[in-house]
């Protein structure tokens, strides 16, 4: 498969993360992750670290220009050729549009955006028990997708915590903000023809063979 520049989107919880992490590994592609990279902004105490971090906290989204450079730099870190998935970017339509100006001025252009469904029952319930790797940010669920040991990282053997707002009462901001702010996005794409959807309600295995399915005859082949 040539290599192919990917959206995944989704409101959080939807299994974006989980399957951008598991298709960039069988392709061969690059998972870019707004939240991971600005996490890890916030763990290097940058200065972009610092002025996301009161948006993160709150489950708001930090300003559209931090974030699009943040990922427009992890882009042009990319050797050459490289395909990548953007997972959590663009969230808004100006983020949108700096993207694709972005990847324009690149000579590069999007192939797919996929979007993920589920109900918000079921992503409040995912959310609150997901539980991350501090050290390799893979993601597991202690219900559907428990690691091998207890509280350990079934690949690095690194710590799983909760992020702090993948509480509850952080949750519900989080989906509003998704709702206000990011499920435009879908018309847009739509729009563009770029648009697939996938229902996230099935299990792991099952929601990857479909977005393989996706993105395999997506764009250009
Ligand atoms: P995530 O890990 O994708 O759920 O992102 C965690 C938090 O990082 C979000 O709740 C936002 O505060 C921030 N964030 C991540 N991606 C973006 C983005 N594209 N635009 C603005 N804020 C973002």
């Amino acid at each position: 498969m040539p290599a192919k520049q990917l959206i995944f989107l989704g409101p959080p919880g939807s299994g974006k993360g989980t399957q951008a992490g598991r298709l960039a590994e069988r392709f061969g592609m690059v998972q870019l992750s707004s939240g991971d990279a600005l996490r890890r902004e916030r763990r290097e105490s940058s200065e972009i670290g610092r002025k996301a971090a009161q948006y993160m906290d709150a489950g708001t989204l930090v300003p559209d220009e931090v974030i699009t450079g943040v990922m427009l730099a992890a882009i042009d870190k990319l050797p050459a050729g490289t395909g990548f998935i953007l997972d959590g970017f663009p969230r808004t339509a100006p983020q949108a549009e700096a993207l694709e100006t972005g990847l324009r001025q690149r000579g590069l252009e999007l192939d797919a955006v996929i979007d993920f469904k589920l109900d918000d029952g079921e992503i409040v319930r995912r959310i609150v028990e997901r539980r991350v790797c501090q050290g390799c940010q893979a993601t597991y669920n202690v219900s559907f997708l428990p690691p091998k040991v207890d509280g350990k990282c079934d690949k690095c053997g690194g710590e799983l915590i909760q992020r702090p707002d993948d509480r509850e009462e952080v949750v519900v901001t989080r989906l509003e903000t998704y709702r206000a702010q990011t499920a435009p996005l879908i018309e847009y794409y739509s729009r563009q023809g770029l648009l697939s959807t996938v229902d996230s309600s099935a299990g792991a295995d099952a929601v990857q063979a479909e977005v393989t399915r996706l993105i395999k005859s997506a764009g250009r082949n």
